[in-house]
Protein backbone atom coordinates (compact mmCIF):
# COMPACT_ATOMS: atom_id res chain seq x y z
CA UNK A 1 0.00 0.00 0.00
CA UNK A 2 1.52 3.54 -1.13
CA UNK A 3 2.35 5.08 2.19
CA UNK A 4 4.09 8.33 3.13
CA UNK A 5 6.94 8.98 6.20
CA UNK A 6 4.29 9.94 8.00
CA UNK A 7 1.15 7.59 8.30
CA UNK A 8 -1.95 7.52 10.92
CA UNK A 9 -1.73 5.07 13.76
CA UNK A 10 -3.03 5.96 16.30
CA UNK A 11 -0.75 4.28 18.70
CA UNK A 12 1.86 6.04 17.36
CA UNK A 13 1.46 10.01 17.47
CA UNK A 14 4.96 10.68 17.63
CA UNK A 15 5.19 9.59 14.06
CA UNK A 16 2.99 12.04 12.96
CA UNK A 17 3.93 15.20 11.23
CA UNK A 18 3.47 18.13 13.33
CA UNK A 19 1.65 21.24 12.47
CA UNK A 20 4.51 22.84 10.93
CA UNK A 21 5.61 19.75 9.26
CA UNK A 22 2.26 19.10 7.55
CA UNK A 23 2.15 22.98 6.65
CA UNK A 24 5.08 22.45 4.64
CA UNK A 25 4.54 19.32 2.89
CA UNK A 26 0.70 21.24 1.81
CA UNK A 27 2.72 24.39 0.69
CA UNK A 28 5.02 22.62 -0.98
CA UNK A 29 2.03 20.60 -2.78
CA UNK A 30 0.85 23.77 -3.26
CA UNK A 31 3.55 25.03 -5.66
CA UNK A 32 3.26 21.76 -7.42
CA UNK A 33 -0.41 23.05 -7.78
CA UNK A 34 -0.07 26.26 -9.47
CA UNK A 35 2.13 24.67 -11.98
CA UNK A 36 -0.41 24.15 -14.11
CA UNK A 37 -2.56 26.11 -17.10
CA UNK A 38 -6.12 26.61 -16.23
CA UNK A 39 -8.48 27.49 -17.94
CA UNK A 40 -9.76 31.55 -18.59
CA UNK A 41 -13.10 33.46 -19.14
CA UNK A 42 -14.12 36.70 -19.40
CA UNK A 43 -16.21 37.88 -17.34
CA UNK A 44 -18.07 41.57 -16.55
CA UNK A 45 -16.20 43.74 -14.09
CA UNK A 46 -19.50 44.17 -12.22
CA UNK A 47 -19.17 40.27 -11.64
CA UNK A 48 -15.44 39.84 -10.86
CA UNK A 49 -15.75 40.30 -6.87
CA UNK A 50 -13.52 37.59 -5.75
CA UNK A 51 -12.16 36.12 -8.80
CA UNK A 52 -8.28 36.16 -9.51
CA UNK A 53 -6.94 37.99 -12.68
CA UNK A 54 -5.50 35.96 -15.66
CA UNK A 55 -4.06 38.60 -16.96
CA UNK A 56 -1.94 41.69 -15.91
CA UNK A 57 -4.10 44.95 -14.99
CA UNK A 58 -1.87 47.87 -17.54
CA UNK A 59 -2.58 51.30 -16.74
CA UNK A 60 -4.40 52.86 -19.94
CA UNK A 61 -2.80 56.46 -19.74
CA UNK A 62 -0.90 57.86 -17.07
CA UNK A 63 -2.32 57.90 -13.65
CA UNK A 64 -3.76 60.66 -12.89
CA UNK A 65 -3.99 61.45 -16.06
CA UNK A 66 -3.58 65.56 -15.79
CA UNK A 67 -1.60 67.40 -12.78
CA UNK A 68 -4.89 67.75 -10.38
CA UNK A 69 -5.72 69.43 -7.26
CA UNK A 70 -6.30 67.62 -4.11
CA UNK A 71 -7.89 70.44 -2.65
CA UNK A 72 -10.28 73.45 -2.99
CA UNK A 73 -8.07 76.51 -2.88
CA UNK A 74 -6.15 78.27 -5.32
CA UNK A 75 -3.37 77.36 -7.78
CA UNK A 76 -0.26 79.95 -7.61
CA UNK A 77 3.27 80.47 -8.25
CA UNK A 78 4.52 79.00 -4.55
CA UNK A 79 7.27 81.80 -4.37
CA UNK A 80 4.69 84.60 -5.00
CA UNK A 81 2.09 82.92 -2.49
CA UNK A 82 4.36 82.89 0.33
CA UNK A 83 5.38 86.31 0.16
CA UNK A 84 1.66 86.62 1.10
CA UNK A 85 0.99 89.53 -2.09
CA UNK A 86 -2.17 89.76 -3.29
CA UNK A 87 -2.64 87.85 -5.87
CA UNK A 88 -5.40 88.01 -8.88
CA UNK A 89 -7.44 85.84 -9.80
CA UNK A 90 -6.99 84.62 -13.51
CA UNK A 91 -10.03 82.19 -13.77
CA UNK A 92 -11.95 79.21 -12.09
CA UNK A 93 -10.95 75.52 -12.52
CA UNK A 94 -14.19 73.38 -11.77
CA UNK A 95 -13.30 69.05 -11.54
CA UNK A 96 -14.19 68.73 -15.45
CA UNK A 97 -13.11 71.38 -16.52
CA UNK A 98 -10.72 70.93 -19.58
CA UNK A 99 -7.15 72.00 -18.26
CA UNK A 100 -6.98 75.83 -18.30
CA UNK A 101 -3.94 78.49 -18.25
CA UNK A 102 -1.37 79.42 -18.34
CA UNK A 103 -1.24 81.14 -14.61
CA UNK A 104 0.44 85.19 -15.61
CA UNK A 105 2.99 86.12 -12.76
CA UNK A 106 1.37 87.91 -10.10
CA UNK A 107 -1.84 85.65 -9.98
CA UNK A 108 -3.54 82.61 -8.57
CA UNK A 109 -6.43 80.80 -10.33
CA UNK A 110 -9.17 79.36 -8.29
CA UNK A 111 -9.53 75.85 -8.01
CA UNK A 112 -11.52 72.86 -7.23
CA UNK A 113 -10.63 69.01 -5.61
CA UNK A 114 -9.99 67.40 -8.89
CA UNK A 115 -9.61 69.64 -11.75
CA UNK A 116 -6.46 70.21 -13.14
CA UNK A 117 -3.71 72.64 -12.20
CA UNK A 118 -3.08 75.88 -15.26
CA UNK A 119 0.13 75.28 -16.91
CA UNK A 120 2.80 77.33 -14.83
CA UNK A 121 1.02 77.09 -11.16
CA UNK A 122 3.06 74.87 -8.71
CA UNK A 123 1.35 74.42 -5.48
CA UNK A 124 -2.68 75.34 -4.34
CA UNK A 125 -3.24 77.12 -1.20
CA UNK A 126 -6.05 75.68 1.32
CA UNK A 127 -9.66 77.61 0.56
CA UNK A 128 -9.09 77.55 4.55
CA UNK A 129 -5.39 79.25 4.46
CA UNK A 130 -6.10 82.35 2.37
CA UNK A 131 -8.39 85.70 2.54
CA UNK A 132 -9.54 86.73 -0.39
CA UNK A 133 -10.46 90.06 -0.93
CA UNK A 134 -12.25 91.52 -4.22
CA UNK A 135 -10.66 89.54 -7.04
CA UNK A 136 -7.66 89.16 -5.01
CA UNK A 137 -6.33 86.39 -2.67
CA UNK A 138 -3.55 86.04 -0.06
CA UNK A 139 -1.79 83.27 1.83
CA UNK A 140 -2.83 84.19 5.54
CA UNK A 141 0.63 85.02 7.12
CA UNK A 142 2.63 83.11 8.75
CA UNK A 143 1.84 80.08 6.43
CA UNK A 144 3.55 79.43 3.15
CA UNK A 145 3.76 76.81 0.87
CA UNK A 146 5.83 74.65 -1.07
CA UNK A 147 6.05 73.74 -4.71
CA UNK A 148 4.18 70.58 -5.24
CA UNK A 149 1.63 70.95 -2.35
CA UNK A 150 -1.45 69.50 -2.79
CA UNK A 151 -1.03 69.12 -6.34
CA UNK A 152 -0.97 64.95 -7.39
CA UNK A 153 1.28 65.32 -10.93
CA UNK A 154 0.27 63.86 -13.68
CA UNK A 155 1.84 60.03 -14.16
CA UNK A 156 2.20 60.12 -10.09
CA UNK A 157 0.75 57.23 -9.24
CA UNK A 158 1.48 55.22 -12.55
CA UNK A 159 2.66 55.50 -16.41
CA UNK A 160 1.04 54.47 -19.13
CA UNK A 161 1.61 51.18 -20.39
CA UNK A 162 2.60 50.21 -16.10
CA UNK A 163 1.75 46.79 -15.31
CA UNK A 164 -0.51 47.89 -12.45
CA UNK A 165 -1.45 44.50 -10.79
CA UNK A 166 0.22 41.32 -11.45
CA UNK A 167 -1.87 37.82 -12.69
CA UNK A 168 -3.11 35.64 -9.86
CA UNK A 169 -4.34 39.03 -7.55
CA UNK A 170 -7.63 38.56 -5.98
CA UNK A 171 -10.29 40.98 -7.18
CA UNK A 172 -11.93 42.87 -4.15
CA UNK A 173 -13.40 45.99 -3.95
CA UNK A 174 -10.33 48.24 -5.08
CA UNK A 175 -9.05 46.32 -7.65
CA UNK A 176 -12.53 46.26 -9.35
CA UNK A 177 -11.86 50.40 -9.21
CA UNK A 178 -8.39 50.33 -10.72
CA UNK A 179 -10.15 47.89 -13.26
CA UNK A 180 -12.57 50.29 -13.92
CA UNK A 181 -10.40 53.83 -13.79
CA UNK A 182 -8.26 51.80 -16.66
CA UNK A 183 -11.57 51.31 -18.71
CA UNK A 184 -11.64 47.65 -18.22
CA UNK A 185 -15.60 46.70 -18.60
CA UNK A 186 -14.38 43.15 -18.65
CA UNK A 187 -11.68 40.77 -16.92
CA UNK A 188 -10.23 37.74 -18.03
CA UNK A 189 -10.27 35.34 -14.92
CA UNK A 190 -9.12 32.12 -14.04
CA UNK A 191 -12.01 29.51 -13.88
CA UNK A 192 -13.33 28.41 -10.41
CA UNK A 193 -11.90 24.59 -9.42
CA UNK A 194 -14.72 22.60 -8.86
CA UNK A 195 -14.30 20.99 -5.22
CA UNK A 196 -16.69 17.70 -4.60
CA UNK A 197 -17.89 17.45 -1.17
CA UNK A 198 -18.39 13.94 0.03
CA UNK A 199 -19.85 13.32 3.20
CA UNK A 200 -20.05 9.64 4.54
CA UNK A 201 -21.92 7.99 7.42
CA UNK A 202 -24.72 5.79 8.17
CA UNK A 203 -25.87 8.45 10.86
CA UNK A 204 -26.57 11.67 8.55
CA UNK A 205 -29.89 12.44 7.30
CA UNK A 206 -30.80 15.50 5.14
CA UNK A 207 -31.57 18.74 6.70
CA UNK A 208 -34.89 19.05 5.86
CA UNK A 209 -35.43 15.38 7.93
CA UNK A 210 -35.76 14.78 11.64
CA UNK A 211 -33.29 12.40 12.97
CA UNK A 212 -34.24 9.65 14.13
CA UNK A 213 -32.47 7.68 17.38
CA UNK A 214 -28.81 7.96 17.11
CA UNK A 215 -29.09 9.96 13.41
CA UNK A 216 -27.69 13.42 13.11
CA UNK A 217 -28.41 16.20 10.44
CA UNK A 218 -25.94 16.41 7.74
CA UNK A 219 -24.11 20.01 8.73
CA UNK A 220 -20.84 19.56 7.14
CA UNK A 221 -21.82 19.29 3.57
CA UNK A 222 -23.39 22.77 3.75
CA UNK A 223 -20.64 24.36 6.14
CA UNK A 224 -17.85 23.13 3.50
CA UNK A 225 -19.37 24.39 0.47
CA UNK A 226 -19.59 27.43 2.17
CA UNK A 227 -15.92 27.28 3.18
CA UNK A 228 -15.24 26.77 -0.39
CA UNK A 229 -17.19 29.44 -1.47
CA UNK A 230 -15.62 31.97 0.77
CA UNK A 231 -12.28 30.63 -0.82
CA UNK A 232 -13.73 31.55 -4.62
CA UNK A 233 -13.79 28.10 -5.57
CA UNK A 234 -17.38 26.05 -7.50
CA UNK A 235 -18.79 23.58 -4.36
CA UNK A 236 -20.28 20.11 -5.99
CA UNK A 237 -22.21 18.51 -2.91
CA UNK A 238 -22.61 14.48 -3.71
CA UNK A 239 -24.97 12.33 -2.06
CA UNK A 240 -24.03 11.17 1.16
CA UNK A 241 -22.21 7.86 0.86
CA UNK A 242 -22.69 5.10 3.56
CA UNK A 243 -20.35 3.66 5.78
CA UNK A 244 -19.72 0.77 3.51
CA UNK A 245 -16.89 -0.18 0.99
CA UNK A 246 -19.14 -0.87 -2.20
CA UNK A 247 -20.65 3.41 -1.29
CA UNK A 248 -17.69 4.75 -0.61
CA UNK A 249 -16.20 3.37 -4.52
CA UNK A 250 -18.73 4.37 -6.29
CA UNK A 251 -19.19 7.61 -4.88
CA UNK A 252 -15.40 8.19 -5.06
CA UNK A 253 -15.45 7.15 -8.46
CA UNK A 254 -17.87 10.17 -9.42
CA UNK A 255 -15.76 12.72 -6.64
CA UNK A 256 -12.83 12.41 -8.64
CA UNK A 257 -14.22 13.93 -11.70
CA UNK A 258 -14.16 17.35 -9.70
CA UNK A 259 -10.76 19.78 -9.43
CA UNK A 260 -10.01 18.74 -5.80
CA UNK A 261 -12.18 16.13 -3.30
CA UNK A 262 -12.80 16.77 0.19
CA UNK A 263 -14.39 13.82 2.10
CA UNK A 264 -16.12 14.64 5.55
CA UNK A 265 -15.86 11.51 8.08
CA UNK A 266 -14.62 8.15 7.79
CA UNK A 267 -11.10 8.91 8.08
CA UNK A 268 -10.39 7.97 12.20
CA UNK A 269 -9.50 4.55 14.04
CA UNK A 270 -12.88 3.13 14.02
CA UNK A 271 -14.12 0.51 12.74
CA UNK A 272 -16.54 1.97 10.57
CA UNK A 273 -13.45 4.36 9.11
CA UNK A 274 -13.32 3.05 5.73
CA UNK A 275 -12.68 5.67 3.41
CA UNK A 276 -8.84 5.39 3.67
CA UNK A 277 -8.62 1.51 2.91
CA UNK A 278 -11.23 2.96 -0.43
CA UNK A 279 -8.74 5.92 -1.47
CA UNK A 280 -5.90 3.01 -1.33
CA UNK A 281 -7.70 0.77 -3.82
CA UNK A 282 -8.17 3.72 -6.06
CA UNK A 283 -4.22 4.17 -6.18
CA UNK A 284 -3.96 6.89 -4.42
CA UNK A 285 -1.16 8.23 -2.62
CA UNK A 286 -0.56 9.63 0.58
CA UNK A 287 1.16 12.29 1.76
CA UNK A 288 0.04 12.60 5.57
CA UNK A 289 -2.43 10.33 7.18
CA UNK A 290 -2.75 12.60 10.37
CA UNK A 291 -1.50 15.29 11.96
CA UNK A 292 -0.41 16.36 15.44
CA UNK A 293 -3.00 18.87 15.41
CA UNK A 294 -6.03 19.25 17.60
CA UNK A 295 -8.55 19.21 16.58
CA UNK A 296 -8.37 17.38 13.24
CA UNK A 297 -5.54 14.79 14.11
CA UNK A 298 -7.04 12.08 11.86
CA UNK A 299 -6.74 14.57 9.27
CA UNK A 300 -6.10 12.66 5.77
CA UNK A 301 -3.88 14.33 2.85
CA UNK A 302 -3.23 12.87 -0.75
CA UNK A 303 -3.34 12.84 -4.31
CA UNK A 304 -4.85 10.59 -6.86
CA UNK A 305 -3.37 10.09 -10.46
CA UNK A 306 -6.43 9.92 -12.80
CA UNK A 307 -6.62 8.67 -16.53
CA UNK A 308 -6.42 11.38 -19.14
CA UNK A 309 -10.28 10.66 -19.82
CA UNK A 310 -11.32 11.90 -16.49
CA UNK A 311 -8.47 14.81 -16.09
CA UNK A 312 -10.28 15.97 -19.30
CA UNK A 313 -13.05 16.61 -18.04
CA UNK A 314 -11.32 19.17 -15.38
CA UNK A 315 -9.17 22.00 -15.96
CA UNK A 316 -6.44 20.75 -13.25
CA UNK A 317 -4.59 18.31 -16.06
CA UNK A 318 -4.24 14.27 -14.35
CA UNK A 319 -3.61 15.16 -10.49
CA UNK A 320 -6.42 15.40 -8.52
CA UNK A 321 -5.65 16.56 -4.42
CA UNK A 322 -7.67 15.31 -1.65
CA UNK A 323 -8.71 15.70 1.93
CA UNK A 324 -10.08 13.31 4.12
CA UNK A 325 -11.82 15.91 6.77
CA UNK A 326 -12.35 14.32 10.57
CA UNK A 327 -16.33 14.40 10.71
CA UNK A 328 -16.31 16.49 13.19
CA UNK A 329 -17.63 19.96 12.51
CA UNK A 330 -14.86 21.97 14.44
CA UNK A 331 -12.44 19.19 13.33
CA UNK A 332 -13.43 20.11 9.40
CA UNK A 333 -13.41 24.25 9.80
CA UNK A 334 -10.12 23.89 10.94
CA UNK A 335 -8.61 21.72 8.85
CA UNK A 336 -10.22 22.96 5.98
CA UNK A 337 -8.73 26.50 6.70
CA UNK A 338 -4.84 25.43 7.76
CA UNK A 339 -4.87 22.85 5.02
CA UNK A 340 -7.77 22.86 2.28
CA UNK A 341 -7.55 26.35 1.80
CA UNK A 342 -3.81 26.62 0.71
CA UNK A 343 -4.01 24.16 -1.77
CA UNK A 344 -7.36 25.66 -3.33
CA UNK A 345 -5.87 28.86 -3.31
CA UNK A 346 -3.18 27.51 -5.57
CA UNK A 347 -5.73 25.43 -7.50
CA UNK A 348 -7.78 29.07 -7.98
CA UNK A 349 -4.02 30.55 -8.76
CA UNK A 350 -4.22 33.29 -6.21
CA UNK A 351 -0.98 34.82 -5.16
CA UNK A 352 -1.84 35.26 -1.43
CA UNK A 353 -3.99 31.85 -0.51
CA UNK A 354 -4.32 31.34 3.54
CA UNK A 355 -3.69 30.09 6.64
CA UNK A 356 -4.18 33.48 7.54
CA UNK A 357 -3.06 34.31 11.51
CA UNK A 358 -2.73 37.30 13.38
CA UNK A 359 -1.24 37.76 17.21
CA UNK A 360 -4.00 38.99 19.66
CA UNK A 361 -4.05 40.00 23.42
CA UNK A 362 -5.33 36.74 25.66
CA UNK A 363 -8.06 38.75 27.66
CA UNK A 364 -8.91 36.50 30.09
CA UNK A 365 -6.61 33.28 31.83
CA UNK A 366 -6.59 30.60 28.85
CA UNK A 367 -5.74 28.17 32.38
CA UNK A 368 -3.31 24.72 31.56
CA UNK A 369 -3.24 23.31 28.62
CA UNK A 370 -3.40 19.71 27.91
CA UNK A 371 -0.92 17.17 25.84
CA UNK A 372 2.30 19.50 24.98
CA UNK A 373 2.62 17.63 21.19
CA UNK A 374 -0.42 18.75 19.84
CA UNK A 375 -0.92 22.17 18.46
CA UNK A 376 -4.66 23.57 19.49
CA UNK A 377 -6.89 25.48 17.66
CA UNK A 378 -9.37 26.68 20.06
CA UNK A 379 -12.67 27.87 19.24
CA UNK A 380 -12.14 31.96 20.01
CA UNK A 381 -13.86 35.11 19.68
CA UNK A 382 -11.48 37.90 18.96
CA UNK A 383 -12.43 42.14 19.47
CA UNK A 384 -11.04 43.59 16.43
CA UNK A 385 -11.80 46.77 17.03
CA UNK A 386 -8.63 47.57 19.19
CA UNK A 387 -7.99 50.63 20.87
CA UNK A 388 -4.60 53.12 18.76
CA UNK A 389 -1.42 51.07 19.97
CA UNK A 390 -3.40 48.23 21.30
CA UNK A 391 -3.53 44.70 20.11
CA UNK A 392 -6.92 42.60 19.21
CA UNK A 393 -7.91 40.95 22.41
CA UNK A 394 -8.93 37.28 21.66
CA UNK A 395 -11.32 35.01 24.66
CA UNK A 396 -11.82 31.39 24.47
CA UNK A 397 -15.54 30.49 23.73
CA UNK A 398 -16.17 27.66 26.18
CA UNK A 399 -16.87 24.60 24.06
CA UNK A 400 -17.34 20.96 24.80
CA UNK A 401 -14.98 19.88 21.95
CA UNK A 402 -14.78 19.13 18.31
CA UNK A 403 -18.32 18.17 17.57
CA UNK A 404 -19.63 21.87 19.46
CA UNK A 405 -21.28 23.52 16.57
CA UNK A 406 -23.12 26.12 18.49
CA UNK A 407 -19.21 27.28 20.23
CA UNK A 408 -17.90 27.18 16.68
CA UNK A 409 -20.97 29.31 15.49
CA UNK A 410 -20.36 32.03 18.50
CA UNK A 411 -16.37 32.13 17.63
CA UNK A 412 -14.93 34.30 14.68
CA UNK A 413 -11.09 32.78 14.79
CA UNK A 414 -9.40 29.90 16.33
CA UNK A 415 -6.85 30.57 19.37
CA UNK A 416 -3.91 28.82 18.26
CA UNK A 417 -2.12 26.78 21.45
CA UNK A 418 1.87 26.05 20.56
CA UNK A 419 2.58 22.45 21.53
CA UNK A 420 4.46 23.32 24.35
CA UNK A 421 2.00 26.06 25.86
CA UNK A 422 1.38 25.36 29.44
CA UNK A 423 -0.21 27.92 30.74
CA UNK A 424 -2.02 30.67 29.34
CA UNK A 425 -2.76 33.49 31.62
CA UNK A 426 -4.44 36.81 30.82
CA UNK A 427 -2.06 39.66 28.56
CA UNK A 428 -0.47 36.94 27.03
CA UNK A 429 0.52 37.28 23.21
CA UNK A 430 -1.03 34.76 21.54
CA UNK A 431 -1.28 33.73 17.70
CA UNK A 432 -4.70 33.27 16.11
CA UNK A 433 -6.12 31.78 13.00
CA UNK A 434 -8.76 33.98 10.70
CA UNK A 435 -11.45 32.29 9.17
P1 LIG B 1 -16.14 10.39 11.78
O1 LIG B 1 -15.04 11.30 11.36
O2 LIG B 1 -16.88 9.79 10.63
O3 LIG B 1 -15.64 9.37 12.76
O4 LIG B 1 -17.20 11.28 12.55
C1 LIG B 1 -16.85 11.94 13.74
C2 LIG B 1 -18.04 12.65 14.32
O5 LIG B 1 -18.47 13.64 13.42
C3 LIG B 1 -19.23 11.75 14.57
O6 LIG B 1 -19.85 12.15 15.76
C4 LIG B 1 -20.11 12.01 13.39
O7 LIG B 1 -21.46 11.76 13.67
C5 LIG B 1 -19.87 13.47 13.12
N1 LIG B 1 -20.07 13.75 11.73
C6 LIG B 1 -19.58 13.05 10.69
N2 LIG B 1 -19.97 13.57 9.54
C7 LIG B 1 -20.76 14.62 9.82
C8 LIG B 1 -21.48 15.55 9.04
N3 LIG B 1 -21.46 15.49 7.70
N4 LIG B 1 -22.19 16.50 9.66
C9 LIG B 1 -22.20 16.57 11.01
N5 LIG B 1 -21.53 15.72 11.80
C10 LIG B 1 -20.82 14.74 11.23
MG1 LIG C 1 -18.28 8.40 10.28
Amino acid sequence: MPRSRFFYNPSMSAALPSYDEAAAIVSAHAVEAAHHSPAVERIELALALGRVLAQPLHADSDQPPFARSTRDGFACHASEASQHKFLKLAGTSRAGDAPAGPLPKGHAWEIMTGAPIPPGADAVLMVEHVEVSGDTVRLLPPRTVKPGENIVEQGAQARQGDELLPVGSTIRAAQIALAATCGYATLDVFRKPRVAILTTGDELVPISSTPGPGQIRNSNAPMLAALVTAAGADPWILPTAADNAEALDAALAEAFTADMVLISGGVSAGKFDLVEPALVRMGARFHFTGVRIQPGKPLVFGELSRSHAAANRTQHGTNCYFFGLPGNPVSSAVTFLLFAAPILGALSNRRDSGPRFALARLAADAGKQGKSDLTRFLPAFCTFSAADGHLPEVALVPWQGSGDLAALARSNCFLVVPEDAGRLEAGTIVRILLP
